[in-house]
């Protein structure tokens, strides 16, 4: 599977990310084997509200990037859904330009429910995909919720959508976008306001204090169902790029990625350890013990972790 990967086979880097998926006793093998091949991917993460246009936009990006022979993978991570949609028709229909391309892997991904969730599923889906030679890496979310800032600290680059008419740019700064974008991208510019949103994020950027050596994030417009404007953003993205390549900021991304994919697998490890098997795990009777009066927590959880 591995070699399959490496060379291109999509069918080989589908059953690899299953794996994943299904926290396969194979990983320790597999990620040892990848892991010389891995470092070069661009990751891209999309962020942004349901409905603002994210997969019209990732479908966009998808053939900007293709029309510069870029090798693209694009993860749609759901975390509200225990569900893998890898080959489900919802994919295909989102991302409908690309699916017959050689050059394009699409996958939607969860967590089944695996004690690490996506926190501990994305990284190596990640190191799946940039072993196997993707030149970039899009990740995008499809749920609601906190995910948002843990794309961010997954992403060399992370692009933030936003859209006229979905509460704007007041709920941008209330939401925390304001720190995470590397770039941001008001789409759906053919409908009124779009201009207004973007005054409203570039002054509100504007005021944020920044270092004169730090990035200085953009607002660019987009109409994604035409695909308007995404070579300004695919411009916008490459300069972000070459600009972290430039600063070292690379090397920062990337060992703090590697640090939460480390910790991740530590701490589902550790969980996985102290797993109840028929109720009577070492962490179930001093659960008893300390719900009994009869132990502090902390002494228990020192007891826990030096059991080990
Ligand atoms: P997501 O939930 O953020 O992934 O958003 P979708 O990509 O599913 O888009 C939500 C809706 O907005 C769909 O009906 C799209 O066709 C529509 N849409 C996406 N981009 C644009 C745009 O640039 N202009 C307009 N008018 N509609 C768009």
């Amino acid at each position: 599977m591995v070699a399959g990967a490496r060379e291109g086979d999509q069918r080989s880097v589908a059953r690899l990310i299953t794996l994943v998926e299904d926290a396969s006793p194979l990983l320790r093998e597999v990620m040892r084997r990848l892991a010389p091949h891995t470092g070069h991917a661009q990751v891209v993460g999309i962020t942004g509200a349901p409905g603002v246009g994210k997969s019209t936009s990732t479908n966009a990006l998808v053939g900007e990037l293709r029309a510069i022979g870029k090798r693209v993978a694009v993860l749609a991570v759901d975390p509200s859904s225990p569900f893998s949609g890898g080959a489900l028709l919802g994919d295909r229909v989102r991302m409908g330009d690309h699916t017959t391309d050689p050059g394009v892997f699409i996958r939607s991904m969860a967590s089944r429910g695996h004690l690490g969730g996506l926190a501990w599923t994305t990284p190596q889906a990640i190191r799946v995909l940039d072993a196997a030679g993707f030149d970039v890496i899009v990740v995008e979310t499809v749920g609601v919720g906190q995910s948002e800032v843990e794309i961010a600290a997954l992403a060399d680059t992370t692009l933030v959508l936003l859209a006229p008419g979905m509460g704007d740019g007041i709920q941008a700064a209330k939401a925390g976008i304001l720190e995470i974008g590397d770039l941001y991208v008001v789409n759906k510019a053919d409908r009124d306001g779009a201009d207004r949103v973007r005054r409203d994020l570039a002054g509100m950027l504007s005021l944020a204090e920044r270092a004169a050596s730090a990035w200085q994030p953009q607002v660019l417009t987009s109409v994604a169902s035409s695909g308007e404007g995404f070579a300004e953003v695919v411009a916008e993205m490459e300069r972000h790029h070459a600009w972290l390549v430039e600063t070292d900021g690379i090397v920062g991304r990337r060992a703090r990625r590697a640090r939460d994919e480390i910790e991740a697998i530590a701490v589902a490890e550790l969980r996985a350890r102290w797993a109840d098997v028929s109720g009577r795990s070492e962490l179930a009777g001093l659960a008893a013990q300390v719900a009994a009066g009869e132990l502090d927590p902390y002494t228990a959880a020192d007891e826990l972790l030096g059991s080990d």
